[in-house]
């Protein structure tokens, strides 16, 4: 039988905490502050953002979005994530994806201080991270799966962790925080041969490609941990992940669903992040 983690019920239980934080901060006189940036108009962009405004409302966080007018370039977006960083009435700060088309990430990303950069978009941040040095927020995305497989209680010391996907967003950064808990950690990506081979090596395996439905029964050992990243739009309007949840049910031990398994989580992630921020400045 497999477990069907409730990413839904993680994310309450952490924005409790996350909540009960922020109230201390405001007794303090400190209001966590998230700032959002929003560079397109893009629609999936628009509802994720009203997402984090809920979310950062149930936790009593301050959120602050700001829509960039049209073209939205480079050095605009860059211009807005430093002013926010030097603001110091905001703890957190996210540039929202999509970005202009040309615009790179890690180009604007490394605009934002990195102890506001609350969901790992400055490269230097992932470079604390890969030095396994304190003082950077890894992205968001990454965090919760991590946190995931910790309220979850699966054992990482020693077991062999797959990860699909190299991206710098999610890949990259889980496979450093899967290693950094002694995992023997395997990053796969569009050129890795032999595929399913690997990924049923995995004691955990992490599936971040973006691709509907692709790891079937051929890609998971009996009783390994799949987290599902992947979140892909269907033509009815839902969203599947990229593990074909119907053919891997009773060989995995347990996994995440697409939606309400890791989504939930990283919304949860971002609020913890931001008032980790507002606290450590508070220190
Ligand atoms: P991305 O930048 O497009 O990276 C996808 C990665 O998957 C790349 O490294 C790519 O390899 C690899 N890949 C693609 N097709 C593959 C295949 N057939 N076999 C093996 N590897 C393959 O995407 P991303 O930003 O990391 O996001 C990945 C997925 O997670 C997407 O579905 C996205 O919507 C979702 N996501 C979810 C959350 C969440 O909160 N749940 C957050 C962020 C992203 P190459 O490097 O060789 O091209």
């Amino acid at each position: 039988m497999t477990h069907v983690i409730d990413g839904k019920a993680i994310a309450a239980a952490m924005r409790e905490q996350t909540a009960r934080s922020a109230a201390l901060l405001r007794e303090r006189g400190v209001i966590p502050a998230l700032a959002v940036v929003v560079p397109t108009g893009d629609e999936s962009a628009a509802w994720y953002v009203r997402s984090i405004e809920r979310a950062a409302g149930a936790a009593g966080i301050d959120c602050r979005i700001h829509r960039l007018p049209p073209p939205g370039g480079r050095l605009l977006i860059a211009d807005k994530l430093a002013e926010l960083s030097a603001d110091p009435a905001v703890h957190g700060i996210i540039c929202q994806s999509p970005l202009p088309e040309g615009v790179e990430l890690a180009a604007v990303g490394s605009s934002i201080a990195v102890h506001k950069d609350v969901d790992g978009a400055n490269p230097a941040s992932l470079g604390i991270l890969a030095a396994g040095l304190p003082g950077a927020f890894p992205p968001a995305t990454a965090a919760a799966v991590m946190e995931i497989l910790r309220r979850e209680d699966v054992p990482l010391r020693g077991r062999r962790a797959v990860v699909v996907g190299r991206s710098t967003v999610v890949g990259k950064p889980t496979a450093l925080l899967l290693l950094a808990e002694h995992a023997t950690v395997t990053i796969c990506h569009s050129r890795t041969r032999g595929l399913p081979g690997v990924c049923r090596e995995a004691d955990v395996l992490v599936v971040a490609a973006g691709k509907p439905e692709m790891v079937n029964a051929s890609y998971v050992a009996p009783g390994a941990v799949v987290i599902d990243v992947g979140i892909n739009p269907t033509r009815g309007g839902g969203v599947v992940g990229d593990a074909d949840t119907g053919a891997i049910a009773g060989i995995a031990a347990a996994i995440t669903p697409v939606p309400g398994g890791v989504g939930p989580v990283t919304t949860a992630q971002l609020m913890d992040h931001t008032v980790r921020a507002a606290l450590s400045e508070r220190c």
